[in-house]
């Protein structure tokens, strides 16, 4: 692409070879106003990969212009969550360390009479740039300012002699060309605010549109990737760079990533948050990095789910199933097998002496030794799932009924339901059973369910709290009017958070916690994830600490697509 490039001088371009070598260098440049999302995870691979491929470089730049908006918190997330998604920036870079430069750039601009002080209000520059109708437009009287007064107003902006709103400095463009990107846009505008970085010395602040082209030409840019809102920008950031004669770096535009029943943008994400629709910027359900890295998505299934969604032009909406697809066939891979019940029934296998042990070794992973094995205890009392018991026999139900056989995963022998024992007020109270060890006429069970023993002693089961997602918005498009008349906030799923308590889990859930699965690339001890056998896989939440040894865990994803709706 920089060979298409039509305008390059080439004096510029030389100093520039002469500074990265002919090096392909990218840059991943979020506002720090917000959590990542899975679109931007899109933007990290793109502009990573792409570099990777080349043998160039990338830079994490911080485009921190706008002190109002921005948190420390979100810079140390954002460096953490590229960091494990496992891309290593070459530099941290900030727009802000580039104030003194662009300041002199936008002086520059000043002199070849390309940029003029302003004092218009928002509501009159909207006026004459043609208003919401987007009717005829007018240049504003202060287009003529003699180049001084403009240069000396910017000099009393930057001493703080004027006030919020009272003035800014405007590039002089074309307010008659048809790209709004032309109409003379603001490059700095006052703000009394203090900066995270530079603190209390700047009183003006430079727009992104002013900052972004010329931070890219500063640092080298060769491929600057960005998303198709700003293919109306391209000519302005050119004309930009040709204005104060710096290198020009190439804009190139690819597609937004959007997934169905979701929100991807920080400030509706913040809405969400904020107004308390959901539990905070990590909440499960959400689809911001640090969300989805909390419920148990890996980083190499976001990565391969964004890769494969390709780098075209187009916007593409993604049902959010096929993100879980790809998370639920890497989980498929890694993570071990464990057996849990969310809804237990008590059975007693009344021809087992009360202080029956048999230590039974188990697979962490039916395909993978390397996973190795775990003992679990198989023990007089235990524990099922109400949903694999029906009161009667059916011919469809392949589970325990009375008088029925069923498999223990594991366990050599079946067992056979004898008796319904029932409360007072008839609700089904536990079951007995007979253990068919030595019963060689025993019925070939037709399903095998997971159980845990009920075996306090022996450290059996562990207790658990189980948080079960669906999506947080009931309609594919939220912001569809006839389907969603009320707004979008109005089509959140308030039953999107579904807790389980009094679940039960084998006692290979210690180990496995303990565990955890460590990161490489982050260097940091990720989410413990495992697959519940015959139920989904889960992850131990990290921010919960529920005392008595309970975990509390999120669901990832269902076993199988369809067995979630
Ligand atoms: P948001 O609307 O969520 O705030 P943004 O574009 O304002 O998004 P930035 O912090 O400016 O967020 O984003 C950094 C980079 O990530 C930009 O290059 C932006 O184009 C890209 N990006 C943001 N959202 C997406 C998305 N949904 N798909 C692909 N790339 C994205
Ligand atoms: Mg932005
Ligand atoms: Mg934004």
């Amino acid at each position: 692409r920089p060979g298409e490039n039509p305008q390059i001088r080439p004096e510029l371009m030389i100093e520039h070879l002469k500074r990265t070598g002919g090096q392909v260098v990218t840059r991943f440049p979020p506002e720090p106003n917000g959590f990542l999302h899975v679109g931007h995870a899109k933007a990290i691979n793109i502009n990573f990969a792409y570099a990777q491929a080349h043998n160039g470089i990338t830079y994490l730049r911080y485009d921190d212009t706008n002190p109002e908006a921005e948190e420390e918190i979100y810079f140390t997330s954002i460096l953490e969550t590229v960091e494990w998604l496992g891309f290593k920036p070459h530099k941290v870079t900030y727009s802000s360390d580039y104030f003194p430069q662009l300041f002199e750039l936008a002086v520059k601009l000043i002199e070849k009479d390309l940029a003029y002080a302003c004092s218009c209000t928002g509501e009159e520059m909207h006026a004459m740039r043609g208003g919401d109708s987007r009717g005829s437009r007018t240049e504003c009287v202060h287009r003529s300012r003699p180049v001084a007064e403009s240069r000396a107003i910017f000099m009393d902006m930057k001493a703080g002699k004027y006030k919020e709103g009272e003035m800014t400095l405007r590039m002089k463009m074309d307010m008659q060309s048809p790209n709004p990107q032309f109409w003379d846009l603001v490059a700095y505008r006052v703000l009394n605010k203090p900066h995270h970085r530079t603190g209390a010395t700047w009183r003006v602040y430079p727009t992104y549109d002013f900052t972004h082209c010329l931070v890219d030409s500063i640092e080298d840019i060769t491929h600057s990737l960005c998303t198709t809102e700003f293919q109306m920008s391209r000519e302005s950031y050119y004309w930009l760079v040709d204005a104060v004669e710096v290198y020009k770096p190439v804009q190139w535009e690819y597609g937004r990533l959007n997934i169905a029943n979701a929100i991807l943008s920080k400030r509706k994400l913040n809405t969400l948050v904020t107004q308390g629709h959901v539990l905070g910027w990590d909440d499960p359900r959400l689809l911001t990095l640090s969300a989805v890295r909390r419920r148990g998505f890996t980083p190499e299934a976001i990565n391969a789910f964004v890769r494969d969604a390709g780098v075209t032009t187009a916007q593409t909406v993604l049902p959010p199933e096929r993100l879980e697809n790809y998370v639920r066939d890497h989980l498929n891979q890694v993570a071990p097998r464990l057996m849990a019940v969310l809804d237990p029934v008590q059975v007693v296998l009344t021809n087992l002496p009360a202080d029956h042990y048999e230590p039974i070794t188990v697979a962490n992973h039916p395909r993978d030794p390397s996973m190795g094995t775990r003992v679990v205890p198989f023990t007089r009392t235990l524990f099922i799932d109400r949903a694999d018991f029906r009161d009667a026999a059916d011919p469809n139900f392949f589970r325990l009924v009375p008088d029925g056989v069923v498999g223990l995963l594991n366990v050599p022998h079946p067992i056979r339901c004898t008796r319904v024992v029932r409360t007072a007020d008839g609700a089904i109270d536990f079951l007995e059973a007979a253990y068919l060890h030595d019963d060689a006429a025993a019925p070939k069970p037709k399903t095998w369910i997971q159980w845990v023993a009920d075996a306090p002693e022996h450290g059996s089961p562990v207790p658990l709290e189980a948080r079960l997602f669906s999506n947080l918005f009931h309609h594919a498009n939220p912001f569809d009017a006839e389907l969603v008349p009320n707004g979008w906030l109005s089509d959140v799923n308030a039953d999107s958070r579904r807790v389980i308590t009094g679940a039960l889990s084998d006692v290979g859930m210690r180990a496995a916690a303990a565990k955890g699965s460590v990161n490489a690339a982050a260097a940091a001890k990720d989410v413990a994830r495992f697959q519940f056998l015959r139920v989904g896989y889960f992850a131990i939440d990290p921010d919960s600490d529920i005392p008595n040894g309970q975990y509390v865990l999120n669901q990832i994803v269902s076993l199988k697509e369809d067995s979630k709706k």
